[in-house]
């Protein structure tokens, strides 16, 4: 009868929007072979990234960083470090005891970076690192005193040497001006003489992944690589110099930092994006660069979540239909969100007024189930393609020395990496699936990257003290 065809007309309204939901987020799912085809193109990048003559042309920039050994346990001394381009700012002095008693002691204070000063004048920024430096002298009772420093500065970089750093271009929302091609060591130099009140000796200039990995190598001397996945993306590894075109001399290894957040930047990445990665990136401050680094990093997958609600909430398939204001205005969903909302523990009313919370009122339990689904996509995918150039990463060092088998660890840091539920594992499961021959450890760092930047500063010290014997 008549309510017969009414409950056949609903379930039909239901099955064709699950269908219309499930067509959008499969544009959101890759599959093994693309995952495979990922990793390949980044094998090629990484090879025309470390050749003279495809260098300029690669994306992917392969940038030596003048750090071969690793601790070998002797150094000591007081130093200081900078930790510039993560979620927070930080000013920390380290303290490395070696020999028998060897250990690590660190003082840390974290700073804020206000947005004037990030996207200010380049002056206005490093006056504003000068001033928390000079505070956090104060603070630990050593005024006016001049230490070694190690300058974590998480952005890509040319160097030709351990204390220089040319920046090369900003990326995650820093645009302060006046630093693009300049040597990073020279504006901070600039300011501490601007300010006249102390002097530094800075020794070492230091990506996070490089910190990372050589925080991770003083406990684990099979670390060879670093990773970072938090409000960025980026990995390095010891890189045989035969094969660091870039720098004279073939014996031995050095790290180098891949900068592979740019992977993508030529179209690489193209067939596998959709028309909500590309919003993403048009609205972004760097439109066009850091692609992978877009599909990957914490501080985009919110913004790619947000865009997928949208066309649900246009489609009428979410929040009633209703556009919210609130739904609108960018940034609202940050990673510790993504987080909470895929926590396992969590209930779905949880979600509900996790949204409610964000100002989405409207929302319904079905609302709840969709959301948290989209969520969920979304940050696989990221950790896919994160783990399909580590991949990349493994095999090619696993190539390098010639092993059917290679045994690595990987040290890893990054705020989206540790705080969210499923990240870390499907990323350790998709290596473990795209390079069966590599055995890879992950191990976790402790504040890798400030006090990496202090044992390679350690490490600069006591051979340039060796030299001066
Ligand atoms: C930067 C890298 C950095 C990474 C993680 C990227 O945006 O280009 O230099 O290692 O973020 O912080
Ligand atoms: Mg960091």
């Amino acid at each position: 009868g008549k309510g017969a065809a009414m409950v056949t007309a609903v379930a039909y309204r239901l099955a064709t929007q699950h269908a219309e939901r499930q067509r959008i987020l499969d544009a959101l799912r890759l599959s093994r072979e693309q995952l495979l085809e990922v990793k390949r193109r980044m094998g090629e990048e990484i090879n025309r990234g470390l050749a003279k003559e495809s260098h300029d042309q690669a994306t992917v920039k392969m940038l030596p960083t003048y750090v071969r050994s690793t601790p070998d346990g002797t150094e000591h001394g007081d130093f200081l470090a900078l930790d510039l381009g993560g979620t927070n700012f930080r000013v920390l002095l380290v303290r490395v005891r070696g020999g028998k008693r060897r250990s690590v002691e660190m003082h840390n204070k974290i700073y804020a970076i206000p947005q004037e000063a990030m996207q200010g004048t380049g002056e206005e920024l490093f006056d504003h690192i000068v001033h928390c430096i000079a505070d956090f002298l104060e603070y630990m009772g050593m005024k006016g005193a001049s230490l070694p420093l190690g300058f974590t500065f998480s952005f890509p970089c040319h160097q030709n040497k351990l204390d220089q750093g040319i920046l090369l271009k900003w990326t995650k929302g820093f645009k302060a001006t006046g630093c693009e091609g300049e040597d990073v060591v020279s504006l901070l130099k600039d300011a501490i003489h601007r300010r006249e009140e102390f002097d530094l000796d800075v020794v070492a200039v230091v990506n996070d992944t490089v910190g990372t990995m050589m925080t991770c190598g003083y406990e684990d001397p099979l670390c060879e690589v670093g990773l970072i996945v938090g409000t960025g993306t980026n990995a390095c590894y010891m890189e045989e110099m035969q094969n660091v075109e870039l720098v004279e001399g073939d014996e031995g290894r050095m790290c180098v930092n891949m900068e592979w957040g740019a992977f993508g930047d030529h179209g690489e990445l193209d067939d596998f994006s959709t028309e909500f990665d590309r919003a993403v990136d048009d609205c972004a401050t760097n439109p066009g660069k850091q692609r992978y680094e877009k599909l990957i990093s914490g501080m985009y997958l919110g913004e790619i979540v947000r865009n997928v609600l949208l066309e649900f909430t246009a489609k009428g398939l979410l929040f009633r239909g209703k556009l919210s204001e609130r739904l609108k205005t960018r940034g609202i969903f940050e990673t510790k969100f993504l987080s909470q909302i895929e926590s396992d523990r969590l209930a779905l009313r949880q979600v509900r007024s996790i949204l409610q919370h964000l100002g989405l009122t409207s929302s319904t339990c079905d609302d709840s189930i969709l959301v948290k689904e989209v969520c969920s996509v979304v940050a696989r995918r990221a950790a896919q393609l994160c783990g399909a150039g580590l991949a990349a990463v493994v095999d090619k060092i696993r190539q390098n020395r010639n092993l059917s088998e290679l045994k690595i660890t990987v040290g890893v840091d990054g705020t989206l990496y540790k705080l969210h539920p499923h990240f870390s594992s499907i990323m350790h499961e998709t290596v473990r699936d795209l390079a069966p021959q590599c055995e890879v450890t992950f191990l976790q760092s402790e504040d890798g990257s400030g006090k990496g930047a202090a044992l390679i500063t350690a490490v600069a010290c006591r051979i340039r003290d060796a030299g001066q014997r």
